[in-house]
């Protein structure tokens, strides 16, 4: 990983160890440089008690000049190490957002979104972190080779007592990793559990409010993020634990030398400056040696986090395209031919072989272009999955999705999406306006936008917005009603002028009446388009040439209204059920007339 991320950015992580090798040998030239002074101006007047003004300025300007070399190897080495890593962050935060997008439903169905949010940010985090120590170790193992040799050209003897601390500190470091990689490495895995968790509590906040399950939620929280705590404290414990001692050991190897240095000197066998760059340069190398331990630090949080980004960007399962195109600008034909799809079971680390749910057995399913045809089931038959498989938001395991004659699968990738269009049970409103809500960024006039609108009969809500078709919807469109969501998302499937639309219960939560006019309508808004669907309501099936009804995953027949009402009990049953139920609901409407109710 870390050769991958030297690949990524060669050039500023070179530039980085290259400053990071001026600082190393410029804090050593200031060891070799601060025994010279001591020798040739400290030393001396201390024996004459006199000071050379001149000796001492131009002491003084080498000491600075080497200052000045050491700073800018600083600057370098912290400006190019921070650039290494942010570009790498960004770099793969942006590669792990494309692979999210590219990934097929499938794929997301089994990950939920909070995690995909950890690992998008924390993860991505964690595992570039590494770049911001590394090119210090690098690089100042330039300074531990030219430490090494200037304290071994001073006093061999000194050098031997001083660097003794070494291996103890190189010891007491491996230790200290071995106790701390499973904290840290657990106080990375919780971080994403935290972040699922609040994910998922504030995406259900309605849910959580309705029901009075506050205290739980927090409760829930509180779990994990109280987890999270004590991995963390655990980790600093350990740190807290180790980093006195490799703090302390270079230290005492100092104290050692100039114990040792005192008794040379006055045995006559060094010199003072000999045991003053001795013992400074002492206290400089243990450095590497530290920040080596620095890195060693980040490497399990860098292992976790790289575990799950690569895990994300090795996924496989995308989408395979061909170059065909589908034939045809008018309404598009399309074909499930012997159609098997099973869901597979949430993604668990860990988990035994892949859990399927089959629910779609066998389907085969022809639309006729320019058709109108209702596909209508229990809830939990299979319809929405249906859906998705028509419009190519999953591949199912067996079987054909032929469009236009073409298998799906054969065709160029984004040829689906631009002809056909898929208005989902819930419908998605994006913190944003209406006219982008309406043509998600693309280059489309507000004539067309209005004439949408017009069609999914929702034109007069915005007209009577203040600022039109600039009004911010609010997140997820929280400033509109269920039916209006609906029908925005429906004219955002409309103003792409597709050639097969896909209704998936679309347009439940708008009044009968409205749902009537819309449906009705539609041709006239977008032109001749086939259409597919899904609805329980008799004045829907009733605009449809022809019923399919699906029962358990199996299409049970097909044909008009009568005929399946004729045939088949189940759809008798469900249709009916579902009538009663409306003319209640509408008789009681009738009763409560003249009290205030929300519009659809
Ligand atoms: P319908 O739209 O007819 O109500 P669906 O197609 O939504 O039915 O669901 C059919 C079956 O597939 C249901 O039993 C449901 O539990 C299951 N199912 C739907 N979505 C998933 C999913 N993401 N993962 C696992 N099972 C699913
Ligand atoms: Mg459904």
């Amino acid at each position: 990983m870390v050769g991958r991320g030297i690949r990524d950015e060669p050039w500023v992580f070179a530039l980085s160890v290259v400053g990071s090798a001026l600082y190393g040998i410029g804090t050593a030239g200031s060891g070799w440089l601060l025994g010279r002074v001591t020798d040739s101006v400290l030393a001396p007047a201390f024996t004459t008690g006199t000071l050379e003004a001149g000796q001492l300025a131009w002491a003084v300007v080498q000491l600075a000049a080497v200052a000045v070399f050491t700073a800018i190897g600083v600057v370098l080495r912290r400006a190019a190490a921070g650039i290494t890593m942010y570009r790498l962050q960004a770099r793969y935060r942006r590669l792990v957002t494309r692979q999210y997008l590219r990934l097929p439903l499938a794929w997301h169905h089994r990950h939920p979104a909070g995690e995909l949010l950890s690992t998008a940010n924390a993860d991505v985090e964690a595992t570039w972190q590494v770049f911001a120590p590394l090119p210090m170790s690098l690089g100042v193992a330039v300074m531990l080779v030219v430490g090494v040799v200037a304290m071994v050209a001073a006093d061999p003897v000194l050098a031997l007592i001083g660097l003794a601390v070494l291996p103890a500190l190189m010891a007491v470091n491996t230790v200290f990793q071995r106790y701390m990689s499973p904290r840290v490495m657990r106080a990375q895995a919780l971080r994403g559990e935290v972040s699922a968790v609040a994910h998922e509590s504030f995406d259900g906040a309605l849910t959580v409010k309705a029901l009075g399950r506050e205290a739980a939620e927090t409760e829930r929280f509180a779990t994990v993020s109280g987890r999270l705590r004590e991995a963390n404290i655990a980790a600093g414990r350990t740190r807290g634990l180790f980093d006195p001692i490799i703090e302390g050991l270079p230290t005492l190897g100092t104290l050692a030398v100039l114990v040792a240095g005192a008794l040379r000197v006055r045995a006559g066998a060094a010199g003072t400056g000999d045991v003053v760059q001795v013992a400074y340069l002492l206290t400089l190398i243990s450095w590497p040696v530290r920040s080596l331990g620095w890195v060693l630090g980040e490497l399990p949080r860098t292992v976790v986090g790289w575990r799950r980004t690569n895990g994300v960007l090795q996924a496989g399962g995308a989408m395979t395209h061909g170059d065909g195109e589908p034939s045809g600008t008018g309404p598009a034909t399309v074909e499930a031919r012997g159609v098997h799809y099973a869901y597979l079971a949430p993604a668990r680390e860990g988990a035994g072989p892949d859990e399927h749910l089959p629910v779609l057995h066998d389907v085969r399913l022809d639309v006729a272009a320019g058709s109108t045809v209702a596909l209508v089931g229990p809830t939990g038959s299979g319809k929405s999955t249906l859906a998705s498989v028509l419009v190519r938001l999953v591949d199912p395991q067996d079987g054909q999705v032929v469009l236009d004659g073409l298998d799906v699968r054969t065709l160029r990738a984004g040829a689906v999406a631009s002809s056909v269009a898929l208005v989902a049970q819930n419908a998605f409103i994006f913190e944003d306006t209406v006219r982008d809500n309406v043509t998600l960024g693309a280059p489309v006039p507000d004539s067309e936008v209005w004439r949408a609108l017009e069609a999914a009969a929702v034109a007069e809500v915005v007209r009577a917005l203040p600022e039109g078709l600039d009004a911010r919807l609010g997140e997820r469109g929280t400033s509109l009603s269920g039916g209006q969501r609906q029908r925005v998302a429906l004219a955002r499937a409309l103003v792409r002028r597709p050639r097969l639309l896909v209704l998936d219960d679309a347009t439940s939560a708008v009044d009968p009446r409205v749902e009537a006019a819309i449906l009705s309508g539609l041709r006239e808004g977008i032109g001749s388009v086939t259409v597919i669907v899904i609805a329980y309501r008799m004045a829907t099936i009733a605009l449809a040439d022809e019923v399919v009804y699906v029962e358990h995953g199996r299409v049970l027949g097909r044909g008009s209204h009568e005929d399946l009402m004729a045939r088949l009990p189940g759809y008798r049953a469900l249709v009916t059920a579902y009538a009663r139920d409306a003319a209640d609901r509408a008789r009681i409407r009738a009763d409560e007339a003249g009290s205030p109710g929300r519009a659809s």
